[in-house]
């Protein structure tokens, strides 16, 4: 049986917890914050250290230093950050939903995710190359749907 079939997110290794992210990059996205209602937005804009194609962070050991807003996932806030995506393996863990069959650890394809649309790939700007005047414009409604079953 897979790890992740037999053991809760408590009982993971520290390779197993790394292991279990499927790389959608969607957590590393810009959250605008509406001024009126304080509702965090996500927008398409990615941070300076994603890149837009793999969606891999290309600072990963150093990332909290070189960005000190990104958020380490823990098995404490992965169930209490609301703008996790309902998606994110770490919540599907975390709510006993288990992986879905798109999860490249389960379809042993690491484009599933991608063909889904779950990955941000080919989809968002960087930081840096965004005028912050725009920020307003990049404000999008990634869907928080569970894909189907079956493609
Ligand atoms: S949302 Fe979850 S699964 Fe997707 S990149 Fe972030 S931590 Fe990994
Ligand atoms: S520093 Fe890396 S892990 Fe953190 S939000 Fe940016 S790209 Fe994601």
């Amino acid at each position: 049986m897979a790890f992740w079939e037999e053991k809760t997110l408590e009982q993971m290794s520290t390779a197993e917890w790394e292991a279990l992210c499927d790389g959608c990059g969607r957590c590393c996205l810009i959250k605008l914050e509406d001024e009126d209602t304080g509702t965090l937005i996500t927008s398409d804009v990615r941070c300076q250290l994603l890149d837009g194609d793999t969606c891999a962070c290309t600072d990963y050991p150093n990332r909290q230093t070189k960005v000190p807003d990104c958020i380490k996932l823990t098995i404490d806030n992965v169930r209490e950050i609301p703008w996790i995506p309902v998606t994110c393996a770490y919540r599907r863990m975390a709510e006993g939903k288990g992986l879905a069959w798109w999860h490249p650890l389960v379809s042993g394809d690491p484009n599933t995710v991608v063909d889904v649309g779950v990955s941000v790939k080919g989809r968002t700007f960087l930081e840096t190359e965004v005028d912050p005047e725009t920020w307003e414009e990049h404000a999008v409604d990634w869907p928080e749907y569970e894909p189907p079953e079956v493609l």
